[in-house]
């Protein structure tokens, strides 16, 4: 059990030692601010997190980072995210992907962290389209797509606005959407845009230790800079007075007063928390889009079995479906990692090669099977799971280690999120605002997701919300 907070008062309580509560954590601890972050769990990280499987060191999230830049790229936003928390580029130890790949039905489109090869593979897959993907893209360019209050459009709309063929846009959206969407079916396009940049234009790569490293030495930053870092303590709920933040009660019992709590719970998780909660915490939009993830442990690379992309995302049908399923999971798209098959990666002695498939799911049936009959439900999907991911891995089965299952249930056990909703809820909250004063949001639900979109997110809003209104 951890000793608690050293104090009963602080500038800033951060909740939750998620990707953006730890970088928010480093920006105001950086200014001198009396920060504390509560972290429910023992370990921090939140959805981006690490475990041991046995001998085995596993992350819990990560396929792939986005927003790859080079050192040399001084305006790129990963290296801005890098400056504004003061840590060396070489922190991260960044892999870049060899090449990913997305398949549909009948035709296939390969991207590196060069954008002109995808370039090139849409001109090659759809002749006729390239120029119009083009306008697309400078479209994509054009748009304010960091805005805290950008124009709320449909992507859908403006992909068919400049390009002719809902195939190709589909292709387009499929990365995307896997990689951060929270809504059903279209995205905002200001998002889109984030997202269309950070995964085509930026690129995708792998830190070479996983998340542990990476957490770490947030968390040291963290500390050298004077901030208090708790796990295992919870915030129960926070106290609100006349409108604004005066306390928060934590599940030990202890009570600390902040008049400023920056939260990356969750947007109706926060308001939840609130005593008394605001009506929006019973109407906001939840978030039903949940995944459940199979991770293999191999006895030597996947590409030595045949799969060679870093990431694969596919759709058996032409029209690509980013919805709930109506059954426990969608076997018709997801996505493939594939840890070893970034430029440089090997597996060393503490890690295992792995293999990963997601697959969108219900948590509506997840949440709601009794303890037996989730047991025998993650026994018979881990199985078809496997199945799945033979088409695409060739002789998995002989070469299999160890297997894990991650469901809705799982992430909502670990992250409090409600309905495990991986991207939250679908309506997001771009400048951080609740109706209580002196309590903010970041990371998922204020809209910049993924593990570079968390930090920027935490940094922005320690940024904007409480270091330029002193
Ligand atoms: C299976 C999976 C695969 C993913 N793959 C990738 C990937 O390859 N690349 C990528 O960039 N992103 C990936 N992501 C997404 C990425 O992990 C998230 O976008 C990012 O980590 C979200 O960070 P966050 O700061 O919003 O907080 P979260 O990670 O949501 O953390 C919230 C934290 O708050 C804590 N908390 C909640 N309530 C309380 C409370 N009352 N008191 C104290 N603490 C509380 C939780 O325990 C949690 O630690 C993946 C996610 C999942 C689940």
């Amino acid at each position: 059990m951890n000793s608690g907070p050293r104090n009963e008062q602080y500038d800033v309580i951060i909740i939750g030692a998620g990707l953006s509560g730890l970088a928010a954590g480093i920006r105001l601890a950086h200014f001198d601010r009396h920060v504390c972050i509560l972290e429910r769990h023992s370990r921090i990280g939140g959805l981006n997190s690490f475990f041991r499987r046995g001998p085995h060191l596993l992350d819990t999230g990560l396929h792939a980072m986005t927003n790859f830049a080079s050192p040399g790229e001084k305006r790129a936003p990963l290296n801005r995210l890098l400056r504004q928390l003061r840590l060396p580029y070489d922190f991260l130890e960044l892999r870049p992907q060899r090449y990913s790949t997305i398949r549909f039905p009948d035709v296939e489109l390969k991207f590196t962290n060069e954008f002109e090869v995808f370039e090139a593979a849409v001109a090659e897959a759809f002749p006729k389209r390239h120029a119009e993907f083009r306008r697309l893209v400078d479209a994509i360019l054009r748009f304010d797509a960091y805005s805290l209050f950008p124009e709320r459009l449909s992507t859908r709309a403006v992909c068919a606005a400049h390009v002719g063929d809902p195939r190709l846009i589909d292709m387009i959206l499929c990365p995307i959407m896997f990689y951060g969407n929270a809504d059903e079916h279209d995205m905002d396009f200001a998002l889109f845009c984030v997202l269309f940049r950070s995964v085509f234009l930026e690129g995708l790569s792998r830190p070479a230790g996983g998340m542990r490293p990476v957490l770490e030495q947030l968390a040291a930053r963290f500390r050298e800079c004077g901030g208090e870092l708790i796990t295992g303590c919870g915030v129960r709920s926070l106290e609100v007075r006349d409108g604004r933040i005066a306390a928060a009660a934590l599940d030990s019992g202890a009570r600390i007063e902040t008049e400023t709590v920056l939260s990356c719970a969750g947007y109706v998780e926060t308001l939840a928390l609130c005593a008394p909660a605001p009506p929006e915490a019973r109407t906001w939009p939840r978030g039903r889009l949940s995944l459940v993830e199979l991770i293999v442990g191999l006895d030597r690379p996947a590409s030595e079995l045949g799969f060679t992309p870093s990431t694969l995302f596919w759709s058996d049908n032409s029209a690509l479906h980013y919805a709930c399923p109506s059954g426990p999971v969608d076997r018709g798209g997801g996505v493939v990692c594939a840890a070893e098959n970034f430029a440089g990666s090997h597996a060393s002695p503490d890690t295992t090669p792995t293999v990963r498939l997601s697959s969108l799911a219900n948590p509506e049936y997840w949440l709601g099977l009794a303890p037996e009959a989730y047991r025998e439900a993650k026994g018979e999907t881990l199985e078809e799971q496997m199945t799945v991911l033979e088409r695409f891995v060739p002789g998995l089965r002989a070469h299999t280690v160890f297997t894990d299952l991650m469901t809705p249930r799982t992430i909502h056990r670990f992250t409090g999120h409600v309905n495990g909703a991986l991207y939250g809820s679908p309506r997001k909250i771009r400048d951080g605002s609740t109706p209580v004063e002196g309590l903010f949001v970041c990371g998922t639900d204020q809209g910049f997701l993924g593990i570079v979109g968390s930090l920027l997110s935490g940094v922005s809003m320690a940024n904007y919300r409480i270091l330029q209104r002193a």
